[in-house]
C-alpha cells in the first residue's frame, strides 16, 4: 500500500495537481491526466498505479467540497515545494493571480473597456484575459464596454476589430455595451456635478488652461463660478462652439497629482460618432465615462494598466461627489514587446510611409498580425497567464510567446522541404525512383507524399556554398553523396550516389527534386525597432522552391521547413515564418 498520510510530501504533490488541474479545467480535475503529472513528477509511482488511484480519487474528493478560495489557498501555501515541476514544466506554468479583495463567488463583475480607436494588440489581449480570468476564477461575469466617447478617433471597422479579436481569443463577454449608449446618464450625472459645485464650465483658451495646470493657479471661471449661472445650460444646450468651452471638475489645483488640476470632464467635438451620428457634440472623458459607467455597470473590480495610477484619485473623487458605489481597482504592467512597439505613435508614421499598409502585417503585434504570423490563441492566452498579474514594467521576452506556440504547432505543422535560392546537383549514377516521405515523424494522421526522384536536384546556397570536392553528404530521407564537380560559377554540383546507410559522421541537408519542385516564397518578419530605429530588415523574404506538396496545403496550414522553422501558409505560394 502506498504510504501517503505517512508521506506528507507525496500527498502534497497529489493535492498541487490536482488543483493545477482544476483550476485549467473550470473546477473539474480529471484523474486520468494527474496521474501522469504525477508520474513525470514522481517516476517511482509507475509501479505503484494500482494502489495511488484510489488516493488521488480520495484527495480529488476532498478538493471538490473546498470552495474556491480555499482552494486558491492551499495551492499558494503547496507553491514553494514545487520550484523543480516548475522548472520541468518551464512554459506549462500555471497563472499566479492573486485573489481578489472583497470579491464573492457569482458576484464579481469585471469589464475591458476598450476604445475603438485601432485594432487589438497583444496588450489588450493581457487585459481582457486578466478581466475573464477573474470573472471565470470566481464564476463571475465579463462586460465588454466600448469606451467610444472621442468620435474623432473611432470608426465602426475597429468595434468590428476588437469583437473579432475576443472571438480569435475564445472570450465571450457576458454583456456587449458601449459607453456611448449611456451619453444621457452622463450628461444627468455632469450636470449635476455642476450644480453641486464639484465641476465648473472653464471658457479659458486651451493654452492658459496649460499654463494655469502647470503654474498651479485656479481661472476666474472656477474662482467666480457663481457669477456665471447660465453657463452650464448655454454648454449643454450646444451654444459654445469647439474649443470655446469645456466643463472641468474642481479638483484641487496645487495638489502634486497633476491629474487632480481641474481636469476635463465634457468637451466639444464637432464629428460624426460611428454609432450616434450627429446627434451628439459634448463628449464625455474617458476620466468622468469610466468611474459612471463602471459603477453604474455593476462592476465589483475594475482593472487597468499601472499608467493610469494618478487617476485612481480622480476616479474615486468623481464617485465620491456623486455618492456612486465605488469599485475595487486593480492595476497590472502594460504588455510590451521589445522592438514591437504597440502606441499608435510609433506605428503611425511606418503606416504614412507605406512600410506598413495592413493591420495584420506580420511584424505588428495586433492580434490579427500575431494570428498571421502563425501564432495561436491557445499560445497567446499560455503566455499572458505565464506572466500573472505583475507590476514590473518588464518587457518579456517574444520568445517566450514562441516557445508556447512552438509546443502547440508542433504536432501539426507538416514537414517540407524549402530551398532557398537554388543551385542545381546532379547525380550522376541515379536511376528514377519513386519514395514515400511521411509529413510528419510522428503524427501519422498528416499522412506522407510521395516525391519522384531522378538526377536532378536543387539544393539551397547556404549549402552549395559550404560544400567542398570530394566532401560525403546526405540529402535527408534519401541517400548519400560524394561531390564530384563543383562550378562555382554556375552554382552547379555534380556527386555520385555512394550508398543508403544512415550515417551520423556527415551533413545532412534538405533538397528538392527537378520534377516536384514549385517556385516559393517566405516571409520572414522581425522585430520592427532596433535601437529605436527603424530595422530596415524587419522583413526579407526568401525565394526559392518548395516540394510541390506544398500545393496541396490551405491558407492558415502549417508547415514546418526542415532546418528552417514553422510557418503559416498565407496564400498559394507565400508562407510566413511563425518562429524557428
Ligand atoms: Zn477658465
Amino acid at each position: 500500500m502506498v504510504e501517503v498520510d505517512g508521506d506528507s510530501n507525496l500527498k502534497s504533490i497529489i493535492q498541487h495537481i490536482v488543483l493545477k488541474n482544476a483550476f485549467e479545467h473550470d473546477g473539474k480535475p480529471r484523474v486520468d491526466v494527474v496521474i501522469s503529472r504525477l508520474i513525470a513528477v514522481k517516476p517511482e509511482m509507475r509501479s505503484k498505479i494500482k494502489e495511488i488511484i484510489p488516493v488521488i480519487k480520495k484527495i480529488v474528493e476532498e478538493i471538490s467540497y473546498m470552495t474556491l478560495i480555499e482552494k486558491k489557498k492551499l495551492f499558494e501555501n503547496l507553491f514553494p515545494l514545487f520550484e523543480k515541476e516548475k522548472e520541468k514544466e518551464d512554459t506549462k506554468k500555471t497563472v499566479h493571480f492573486p485573489p481578489l479583495v472583497n470579491a464573492k463567488i457569482g458576484l464579481v463583475v469585471t469589464r475591458f473597456p476598450p476604445e475603438p480607436n485601432g485594432y487589438p494588440h497583444i496588450g489588450h489581449a493581457k487585459a481582457v484575459i486578466i478581466d475573464e480570468e477573474y470573472a471565470k476564477m470566481y464564476n463571475g461575469k465579463l462586460i465588454l464596454r466600448f469606451d467610444d466617447t472621442n468620435p474623432t478617433n473611432e470608426k465602426l471597422e475597429y468595434y468590428k476589430a476588437i469583437l473579432d479579436g475576443l472571438e480569435w481569443l475564445n472570450i465571450k463577454p457576458d454583456l456587449i455595451k458601449n459607453t456611448s449608449d449611456d451619453i444621457e446618464i452622463i450628461y444627468k450625472y455632469g450636470k449635476e456635478l455642476v450644480l453641486k459645485k464639484n465641476a465648473y464650465v472653464c471658457i479659458c483658451v486651451q493654452n492658459k488652461i496649460k499654463e494655469n495646470r502647470f503654474l498651479q493657479q485656479e481661472c476666474d471661471c472656477r474662482v467666480n463660478q457663481d457669477n456665471y449661472p447660465e453657463r452650464i445650460d448655454h454648454f449643454f444646450d450646444g451654444n459654445f462652439n469647439e474649443n470655446q468651452a469645456v466643463v472641468r471638475f474642481k479638483g484641487d489645483m496645487k495638489s502634486q497629482n497633476t491629474s487632480m488640476r481641474d481636469p476635463t470632464l465634457f468637451r466639444i467635438i464637432n464629428h460624426t460618432h460611428p454609432l450616434l451620428g450627429d446627434k451628439y457634440n459634448i463628449w464625455p472623458t474617458y476620466d468622468l465615462a469610466a468611474p459612471i459607467e463602471d459603477s453604474l455597470d455593476g462592476v465589483t473590480h475594475a482593472m487597468r494598466t499601472k499608467e493610469y495610477e494618478l487617476r485612481n484619485e480622480l476616479y474615486f473623487e468623481i464617485l465620491d461627489k456623486l455618492s456612486l458605489r465605488k469599485p475595487e481597482m486593480i492595476e497590472f504592467s502594460r504588455l510590451e514587446f521589445e522592438g514591437l512597439p504597440v502606441s499608435k505613435r510609433k506605428i503611425k508614421p511606418l503606416i504614412e510611409n507605406d512600410i506598413i499598409t495592413r493591420w495584420d502585417d506580420p511584424r505588428l503585434p495586433t492580434l490579427i498580425g500575431l494570428k498571421r504570423r502563425g501564432f495561436t490563441a491557445e499560445a497567446v492566452r499560455k503566455f499572458i497567464l505565464s506572466l500573472g498579474i505583475t507590476l514590473a514594467e518588464t518587457k518579456p521576452s517574444f520568445e517566450i510567446l514562441e516557445s508556447f506556440n512552438r509546443k502547440i504547432v508542433d504536432s501539426d505543422s507538416i514537414r517540407l522541404f524549402f530551398v532557398k535560392n537554388p543551385c542545381k546537383l546532379f547525380i550522376n549514377n541515379n536511376e528514377a525512383e519513386k519514395i514515400l516521405l511521411k509529413n510528419h515523424p510522428n503524427n501519422d494522421s498528416l499522412g506522407s507524399r510521395e516525391i519522384h526522384v531522378n538526377n536532378i536536384f536543387y539544393i539551397a546556397d547556404d549549402d552549395f556554398n559550404k560544400i567542398k570536392k570530394g566532401d560525403e553528404i546526405r540529402l535527408m530521407e534519401l541517400y548519400n553523396i560524394k561531390i564530384d564537380k563543383i562550378d562555382d560559377k554556375e552554382k552547379i554540383l555534380t556527386a555520385f550516389m555512394t550508398d543508403r546507410e544512415i550515417r551520423r559522421d556527415i551533413p545532412k541537408i534538405q533538397w528538392v527534386s527537378d520534377g516536384g519542385c514549385v517556385d516559393y516564397s517566405i516571409l520572414v518578419p522581425d522585430i520592427l525597432f532596433k535601437n529605436e530605429k527603424f530595422n530596415e530588415d524587419s522583413l526579407v523574404t526568401l525565394t526559392g522552391f518548395c516540394e510541390s506538396h506544398i500545393n496541396l496545403l490551405e491558407p492558415d496550414d502549417r508547415i514546418q521547413f526542415v532546418r528552417m522553422g514553422f510557418c503559416r501558409v498565407d496564400d498559394a505560394s507565400t508562407a510566413i515564418m511563425t518562429h524557428k
